[in-house]
């Protein structure tokens, strides 16, 4: 795979940090030094051995119809006609759309411009709804806007105390750690994670008890006094209902439910308040719940109560994990949104972007299904009866991923696009291949709310077409004209945000290049971009940050008699999110090889299970066998795999968070015995 003769400028085809890097001849990778994420030269392993994505053998270069290769036109007509057969017999909702937070903003744009204008289905969401969506719920509920750091992440150097609710950014984006050298760290996470290794304080509670702790963390600050009374006052309104909200959720209450000692609570408490530069973050282990938006709610009233928020040099920020989540979540492709971040059920928003479509208002589809509940209908009565999926793995990565598997198995047509053939392409009526990362241009938008520029940087293999590519060609059998060019794309996608939460109006390529990314909102060229949004006032119509009292329940499903254990899953430094792409990589597969599962000694000793051993593990929603690793970072009620191979998401429960409809991926209540 040809790259250029001198080093392109773009970055990290993998996770939301979204580290500078230029691919030099030859594909050499090597870290930027001007991009501030990963300003110290850092990459991860994944950033190093991404170039052999670029080069690997199994890619795929032909369009495939029921797995054999066909030609482009053969493949495009076919899934053109049959996408209008099942719109005409079942109407335009019995097709779907599923899109990922790894796409560039122009395809989520795409993505969900296609759907409402060519399919005119309001069938459409995306794997993000399983990674950021509680802390997006959270933040918009507080702040009126979520940004997910709303602060540079040079910020952190000079912070005095960092909480990390639920985030392993040791493992997962390495070069983040760089920005906590300086700050004392509290690690709240029922594992010793690599992170929690790192951590002045470590408070490990029981799973699924994160929302019990933030509520006795905040009883705590205003019980002795730490809450600052005048931000309150100034800044921000309901404290008084939050606080009576409080009275049931005293510390030895909290100790009881969560087993994080009162003293340890109250070392935190103290901690944050007795500095000018403290933040407090979450990530996916306090996020990915039943209940992730209160938990974040009760961590932002925490961060509210100390006054932090929307000042320079402290925070509430949630650590996005996928490469584009925070701009994959701003453009059109959740079921509930139009670009900009726009509410699709706002009048004045689908008359805009209605006006930048060239279609009337009444066209554009309402809300459709959530991404589980999505695949949880496909091929039901009432469900969707086709799925075009971009940027996506489902079958791995979504909860009860059997389930799922057997709905995408009841489809009349699966159209997958991938450059691999991931499990979920496997199962594929026709599969597009496209480009990826370094063969293509377009902008994402880092956890800082950061637009930076990826840069094409070597030449896609002959056969393959991008997803824009694919789109326009579908759309124009359709009846409609797409744009393909991804500068053009991004400048109908400015247009479209403009006015809107996420306005990318001044945005330009050139910008970008020029300023190594511009911050959003940034309404006109002359704006400079808005590092933190929310110094003078919040983005609630009244400038005021709310407070929003919220009480702990126990997780949907808590370990019983036959299922006594807890499960948690996350991630490992060797793996990005499904595997698809890191499983292929050589150097990434002989560090991580193979999935496992992580259980304390104590436990390993009672159930008779060796390191080594092969062990299974079943849930409700079916069992998953993998090697036994014995570690005493867990707990002893709780077993821990990593998500990126097939197995752990057979077990993970689809419990939805009513406002975000995020599954309970973190927490559901397991059996483990030795396979015999
Ligand atoms: S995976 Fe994330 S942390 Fe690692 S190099 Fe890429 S962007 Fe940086």
């Amino acid at each position: 795979m040809p790259g250029s003769d001198v080093a392109t400028k773009t970055h990290c085809p993998y996770c939301a940090l979204q580290c500078g890097m230029e691919i030099g001849p030859g594909l050499a990778i090597s870290p930027r030094t001007d991009i501030p994420a990963n300003a110290s030269g850092a990459l991860c392993q994944k950033g190093w051995t991404a170039g052999e994505l670029l080069t690997n053998g199994e890619r795929l270069t032909a369009p495939l119809l029921h797995g054999e290769p066909v030609d482009w036109d053969v493949a495009l007509d076919y899934v053109a006609y049959r996408l209008s057969a099942i719109r005409a017999e079942h109407g335009p909702d019995a097709v779907a759309v599923f899109g990922g937070g790894g796409l560039t903003n122009e395809k989520a744009y795409t993505l969900g411009k296609f759907a409402r204008v060519a399919l005119g289905t309001s069938q459409i969401d995306y794997n993000g709804r399983f990674c950021m969506s509680s802390a997006a719920a959270a933040s918009i509920r507080a702040f009126g806007l979520d940004r997910g750091m709303p602060f540079p992440i040079t910020d952190l150097d000079d912070a005095d105390v960092v909480m990390i609710a639920g985030g392993n950014v040791a493992e997962t984006m390495p070069p983040f750690v760089r920005h906590l050298d300086g700050p004392r760290l509290i690690v709240i996470d029922p594992r010793r994670t690599q992170t929690a290794k790192l951590a002045w304080l470590h408070l490990q509670p029981t799973p699924g008890t994160d929302l019990a702790l933030a509520l006795g963390l905040l009883h705590l600050a205003i019980a002795d006094g730490l809450a600052d009374e005048e931000y309150v006052a100034a800044r921000t309104t309901g404290f008084d209902e939050v606080r009576t909200s409080l009275s049931a959720w005293w510390p030895e209450r909290v100790e009881r439910v969560t087993g994080v000692p009162v003293h340890h609570m109250r070392q935190a408490v103290r901690a944050l308040a007795a500095v000018d530069k403290a933040y407090i973050l979450t990530g996916r282990g306090a996020e990915q719940h039943a209940k992730g938006t209160d938990t974040v709610t009760a961590f932002i009233n925490l961060a509210l109560a100390l006054g932090l928020p929307g000042r320079q040099g402290s925070g509430y920020g949630c650590v996005t994990g996928q490469g584009n989540g925070q701009g994959g979540r701003e453009h059109g492709q959740k079921a509930d949104q139009l670009p900009g971040y726009r509410k699709i059920d706002d009048p004045a928003a689908r008359e805009h972007v209605a006006r930048v479509w060239g279609i009337p208002a009444e066209d554009i589809p309402g809300p459709g299904r959530s991404a589980y509940e999505l695949l949880d209908a496909l091929g039901t009565p009432e469900g969707p009866k086709a799925l075009m999926l971009f940027g996506s793995n489902p079958v791995i990565s979504a909860p009860a991923a059997e389930h799922v598997a057997e709905r995408i198995g009841a489809l009349d047509l699966l159209v997958v696009c991938d450059f691999v053939m991931s499990e979920t392409a496997a199962l594929a009526d026709v599969v597009f291949p496209v480009t990826q990362w370094a063969e293509e241009s377009g902008t994402m938008t880092n956890l800082e709310g950061r637009v930076l520029l990826r840069r094409r940087a070597a030449t896609p293999p002959e056969g393959v077409r991008s997803d824009l590519d694919v789109l326009a060609a579908l759309a124009r059998r359709l009846g409609h004209t797409f744009e393909t060019e991804p500068a053009r794309v991004f400048d109908e996608l400015r247009r479209a945000s403009a006015g809107g939460p996420a306005d990318y109006s001044g945005i330009t390529y050139e910008r970008i290049a020029g300023e190594t990314g511009v911050f959003w909102p940034c309404p006109s060229p002359e704006h400079p971009g808005t590092p933190r949004p929310f110094l003078d006032r919040f983005a609630h119509p009244d400038g005021r940050a709310r407070f929003v009292p919220v009480q702990h329940r126990p997780a949907a499903e808590e370990p019983d008699e036959d299922y006594p254990l807890y499960l948690s899953t996350g991630r490992v430094l060797a793996h990005y999110q499904s595997g698809a792409q890191t499983r292929r990589i050589a150097p990434l597969v002989q560090a991580a090889p193979e999935p496992y599962v992580e259980l304390h000694p104590d436990l390993a000793e009672q159930l008779d299970i060796s390191a080594g051993d092969v062990v299974r593990v079943s849930s409700r929603r079916g069992e998953a066998k993998a090697a036994a690793r014995i570690s005493d970072a867990i707990r002893r009620d709780t077993v821990f795999m990593p998500f990126h191979w097939e197995g752990a998401n057979r077990l993970t429960n689809p419990a939805l968070d009513p406002t975000s409809r995020m599954p309970e991926f973190k927490v559901c209540a397991v059996r483990v015995e030795r396979d015999s």
